[in-house]
């Protein structure tokens, strides 16, 4: 609870972050500015099962994570618990765990369109929106296209799934473009903080040779 006794809301914000960008910046900083968060846990994804792609070992993408997060305003915690753990990764675990820790607490689990659009591919889907009210941002897709979503696309919806919106500015940056950049050679200063762009440099991470 917080001094106006209403449960105090956790923000969760989730992903590969193979390398964060910056429209994950955004987002989170979108979602501090907007959701009424008492905190923000990033949290980089352990063995994600639903990525087809090897990702970068966790190390790299949680030091990678820490650097792009810290400059933001507000309680942000870089949360390693998923790369910690052993197995599949299930976003349904961190939510209860995080509830076990905070009881009470109101959980909002904070993603882009187009992984909402998915959600029904998720390991216990309905349960997590049993559990967490879900805020989305629009996102601009490569093919020039934007992904919205609507609650009413997921077939299954269980009674009670809330979800909020999240404003963020279209930003068409993904993890891909940054790797396919670095691949290349092709300069990725636009995409990602300072910080993020010397670790990919200085550990030679997503060069093709
Ligand atoms: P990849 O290109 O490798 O699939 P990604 O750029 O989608 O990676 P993730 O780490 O998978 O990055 O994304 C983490 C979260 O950030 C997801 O919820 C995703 O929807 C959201 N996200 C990533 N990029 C954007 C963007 N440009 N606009 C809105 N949301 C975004």
């Amino acid at each position: 609870m917080n001094a106006s006794g209403k449960a105090a809301r956790i923000g969760v914000f989730g992903g590969a972050f193979d390398p964060p960008h910056n429209a994950h910046v955004a987002l989170a900083e979108a979602a501090l500015a907007q959701l009424d968060l008492a905190e923000l846990h990033v949290i980089p994804t352990g063995q994600a099962w639903h990525k087809s792609r090897t990702l970068t070992p966790k190390e790299d993408r949680l030091a990678m994570t820490r650097l792009a997060f810290a400059g933001l305003q507000g309680t942000v915690v870089v949360d390693s618990r998923e790369v910690l753990r052993d197995g599949p990764t299930y976003t349904l675990d961190t939510l209860h765990e995080l509830q076990r820790e905070q009881p009470g607490a109101q959980l909002v689990l904070i993603m882009g369109a187009d992984q909402a659009t998915a959600l029904p591919s998720w390991h216990g889907w309905q349960d997590i929106l049993r559990t967490a009210i879900v805020s989305v941002a629009y996102r601009a897709l490569s093919t020039g296209d934007t992904a919205r979503f609507d609650p009413k696309m997921l077939p299954g919806l269980p009674a009670g799934a809330r979800f909020e919106a999240l404003e963020l500015p279209l930003m068409d940056t993904s993890a891909t473009e940054v790797r396919r950049r670095a691949a290349l050679g092709v300069d990725i200063s636009s995409l990602v903080p300072p910080s993020v762009a010397r670790y990919i440099d200085q550990h030679h991470l997503y060069r093709s040779a």
